[in-house]
């Protein structure tokens, strides 16, 4: 009896300090985003067949001053729950501007910048016009910048998605669908959006060799997108034999720790130089 009050007491003071956490971290991430601090967007290259850099992915890290590094995977959420995601997104969407800026100065017009957009930022009434006006402060030429977007941005009217897009794409802006048969979309309501590439999820890549469902997908996601005419891009190539049968099976990008980790903006500018 006697422990099993100091299991129950154990277990309210664990969920006490995990609500205490998440608090503290919901306020912190607040004051970051208000004063441009902690935070970076790191790039990770997406590569072609001929493993030549054609744009890169941003990433979003926090390096918190007590709790070290804090995944998105875990902040994402949290700043989605909370409101956040408004003021974060268009903290990432000024930065990549910003990047894509320098990149123009420096001569890296070839280059495309994908960021994640989560489902409440894409829902804003007021995104389009927001995006509209940073890429011309930004002076950002047509087909520079790519949005990924995942099943959870179409949970609403899908004519207003699809109107939605094609505004965006009229301002030379790229879709990318990603996490591509992780959700529970159908599929003949996600092919009704005006995508120009399908992104194979991680979890698909990293095991395909372990798993024949795996591989099947794999094979399918890549058959599926170009009979659609799109072009996909595999996530989470680790392996040079994960490059070689994806490239085999007409994968057109590549991304993922066998060419690099994602990495500040500086690094990878001499990365992309180095593997031009
Ligand atoms: P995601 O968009 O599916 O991003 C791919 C994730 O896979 C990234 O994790 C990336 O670092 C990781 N990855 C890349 N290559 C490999 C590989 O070869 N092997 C393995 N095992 N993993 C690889 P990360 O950076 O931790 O991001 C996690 C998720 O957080 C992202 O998944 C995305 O949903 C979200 N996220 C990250 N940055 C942002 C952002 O700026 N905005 C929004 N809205 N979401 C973001
Ligand atoms: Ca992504
Ligand atoms: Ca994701
Ligand atoms: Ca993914």
């Amino acid at each position: 009896k006697r422990s099993g009050l100091g299991q129950i007491q154990l277990y309210h003071r664990e969920m006490a300090e995990a609500i205490e956490k998440r608090v503290r971290i919901e306020a912190d991430l607040r004051y970051v985003i208000e004063n441009n601090e902690q935070l970076e967007l790191y790039l990770q290259p997406q590569l072609n067949a001929q493993r030549k850099v054609i744009g890169a992915e941003a990433l979003i890290r926090w390096q918190h001053p007590d709790f070290g590094f804090i995944s998105p995977a875990e902040f994402i959420p949290l700043a989605e729950e909370t409101g956040l995601i408004i003021g974060l997104g268009d903290w990432i969407n000024e930065q990549a501007c910003q990047i894509i800026k320098q990149w123009q100065q420096l001569g890296f017009n070839h280059l495309v910048l994908s960021i994640n957009v989560s489902a409440p930022q894409f829902q804003q009434l007021d995104f389009v016009d927001k995006l509209n006006s940073l890429i011309r402060q930004h002076d950002l030429p047509k087909g520079s910048l790519k949005l990924e977007l995942t099943e959870s941005v179409l949970m609403q009217n899908v004519d207003d998605v699809i109107n939605k897009i094609n505004e965006l794409k009229q301002l030379g802006i790229q879709f990318a669908l990603d996490d591509f048969g992780t959700g529970y979309s159908s599929l003949s309501y996600l092919m009704k959006l005006p995508f120009d590439v399908l992104k194979i999820d991680v979890s698909f890549v990293r095991d395909m060799f372990e798993s024949p469902q795996k591989e099947a997908i794999v094979q399918t996601i890549v058959q599926l997108a170009h009979n659609l005419g799109l072009k996909v891009v595999a996530e989470g190539v680790e392996t040079e034999k994960h490059f070689d049968y994806l490239s085999s099976l007409g994968c057109d990008y590549f991304q993922g720790y066998l060419f690099s980790k994602p990495v500040a903006e500086s690094e990878f500018r001499s990365h992309s130089l180095i593997l031009q």
